[in-house]
């Protein structure tokens, strides 16, 4: 499979997610696309890796996730579980 129909794939997976109203549901979508990912050694983009919860797999959209700015870094708490994620922010 080529990395870059994955790429599509996932994205086209993290729009449905990110629609689709049943949260499990949509968790479900985004635990099966990262799993099909790492079965392929497909890197996840930046931008998806900010869309969704790596601990409880939820889609993050408005009201479910808090997102901050502190000394370089990027912090985005899902509201759901309290996972928090630091990415490097340019
Ligand atoms: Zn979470």
């Amino acid at each position: 499979m080529k990395k870059q129909f994955m790429d599509e794939e996932l994205r086209r997976i993290f729009s449905i997610a990110k629609k689709e109203k049943n949260e499990a549901l949509a968790s479900r979508y985004i635990e099966i696309a990262l799993e099909a990912a790492r079965k392929s050694h497909i890197k996840i983009s930046k931008e998806l890796k900010l869309s969704y919860c790596p601990k409880c797999f939820s889609v993050f959209k408005r009201g479910n996730f808090s997102i901050r700015l502190e000394k370089g870094k990027k912090i985005v708490k899902c509201l759901k579980c309290s996972h928090v994620k630091r990415f490097p922010y340019k």
